[in-house]
């Protein structure tokens, strides 16, 4: 990739590049700019900047942890890491000014303009970090939970440890109907045994195993013919012990797959539907997990928390861009939970000083070049929003660090003293007193790796600040 781009370039001095982010995207620009150093002779240095201590964003903290096979992607970004060109600062923040202030010496957090100051490009791989609001009466009633929390919890995100859900519900109730909602339903349902041989976090690990969930209803606001998810995660769900899936065979009668104009992926995925339809309820299983269609949320109630959810009934209209959309047909469904977990979708957050698209939750940009701001980009899905696998995010990546190259060949180098790279490292060690560096990060991969070991668990996960910290100093 780009070595037209790169031949043109002739300067030897050294291209500093902030990626601020360690998830996927992240990881798959670093990959692109240090082989475009390696391919083309250009020196190119990566710094990486994280909030958290630890790298690999979804990988580590959204990817549900009985899924460790898209988890083991992990060993590419520690691939790049080790790269004597690549350097990762967590616990680092990227805020504004006022936030730099309330921090008093500046504890943790840095400026977008200190970035620019010292690095020739930034790239932004921040993800899309909040929730889609439902907007109904009783979204925030406790008992009623965005999945980014959720998720969170379960994986052990130091900023939802607390989150400490009631799982004393035999219901729980599942909003959306894509992957993020099939994960939080089969979490709650997975029997104790394949529960733990995961990372999952511990304080959700005792919670899981002590819980009184035994049905999850996931409401779709379209058929099934919409739905979000994909098959090779339906597929799995035949093989959970003690579960049986519902599907009524109105919503998904035999032959509901025989449609030339399906894709494969959606004609398998509504063969799977219409079998569990025709093949009905185990009624000697021991967790049950239903999909109900063309059910939209309307109020959520309870007094103090969570007691029942109100569904409007859906019929289907196709609009005239050919999508389609759910009507609420007035009628109403109610039924009994004290637990709801919202799975609608992510969004992303305004980043300090950048444009942002409040309806996409983006940050505007033509390729990966942030609008209006050279010298600024944009990878994943704060750049084309929630969207996609994990690999999506490498060709992604790629587009935006081809144009990333091609401008840096075009500009007149930074004057730079000939210590920079160490100048920037020393300026971010006062900043920021908590940072933890690879090898910080390396102590805590050992550490969680080594715990897990004599239970065959991937790791065990560590969740606190100062525990973090502790770990990554050097001994
Ligand atoms: P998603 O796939 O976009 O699904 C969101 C679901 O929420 C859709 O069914 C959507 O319905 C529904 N929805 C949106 N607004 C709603 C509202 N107001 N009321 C009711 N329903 C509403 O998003 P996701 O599940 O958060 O997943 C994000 C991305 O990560 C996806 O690309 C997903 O495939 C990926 N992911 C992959 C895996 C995996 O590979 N194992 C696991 C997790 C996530 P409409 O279609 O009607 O809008």
């Amino acid at each position: 990739m780009g070595h037209d781009v790169l031949v043109e370039n002739h300067t030897t001095r050294p291209h500093h590049v902030a990626v601020v982010g360690s998830g996927p995207s992240g990881f798959y620009a670093a990959a692109a700019l240090l082989d475009a150093g390696t391919d083309g002779g250009l020196d190119v240095r990566v710094d990486m900047f994280d909030r958290l201590a630890t790298p690999w964003g979804l990988v580590r903290l959204g990817v549900a942890p009985d899924h460790p096979k898209i988890k083991s992607v992990s060993a590419q970004y520690d691939k790049t890491a080790r790269r004597e060109e690549f350097r990762f600062f967590g616990h680092v923040h990227l805020g504004d000014d006022e936030e730099l202030r309330s921090t008093g010496e500046g504890g943790g957090v840095i400026t977008r303009d200190e970035l620019l100051e010292r690095y020739d490009a930034i790239v932004y791989a921040v993800g899309s970090q909040t929730e889609r609001r439902l907007g109904i009466p009783g979204e925030d009633l406790p008992g009623s939970i965005a999945s980014v929390d959720f998720v969170g919890w379960y994986n052990g995100h130091p900023d939802h440890a607390a989150l400490d859900p009631r799982l004393d519900s035999e219901r729980a109730v599942v909003i959306g109907a894509g992957n993020v909602a099939l994960d939080v339903a089969r979490m709650l349902l997975l029997p104790e045994a394949d529960l733990r041989t995961t990372d999952t976090a511990d304080h959700a690990l005792h919670a899981f195993v002590a819980s009184g969930v035994r049905e999850t209803l996931i409401c779709g606001r379209r058929s099934v013919r919409e739905a979000a998810f994909t098959t090779t995660e339906l597929r799995e769900l035949d093989d959970i012990a003690d579960l049986t899936v519902v599907v009524d065979p109105e919503q998904a009668p035999p032959g509901i797959a025989d449609d030339d104009t399906l894709t494969k992926g959606a004609r398998r995925n509504l063969e799977l539907f219409s079998g569990w339809a025709q093949r009905g309820p185990d009624p000697d299983a021991k967790h049950r997990m239903e999909f109900r269609f063309l059910r939209s949320p309307v109020e959520i109630r309870g007094d103090g928390r969570v007691e029942e959810i109100v569904l409007g009934i859906n019929r289907l209209e196709t609009g005239e861009d050919g999508r389609t959309r759910a009507v609420d047909t007035g009628e109403r469904e109610t039924v009994t939970t004290g637990l709801v977990l919202r799975a609608v979708g992510y969004r992303g957050v305004a980043l300090p000083g950048l444009p942002f698209d409040d309806d996409s939750g983006t940050v505007p940009h033509t390729e990966g070049r942030v609008e209006g701001h050279d010298r600024e980009y944009v990878v994943g899905w704060i750049k084309r929003g929630p969207t996609g696998i994990i690999g999506t995010n490498k060709k992604d990546a790629n587009e935006t660090v081809r144009h990333l190259l091609a401008d840096l060949a075009e500009r007149a180098p930074i004057e730079r003293a000939d210590d920079h790279h160490e100048a920037v490292e020393a300026w971010l060690r006062e900043r920021c007193p908590d940072l933890v560096d690879q090898e910080g990060w390396e102590a805590i991969d050992a550490h969680e790796r080594g715990r897990g070991e004599p239970d065959g668990r991937p790791r065990v996960k560590v969740v606190d600040r100062d525990h973090f910290i502790e770990l990554s100093r050097p001994r």
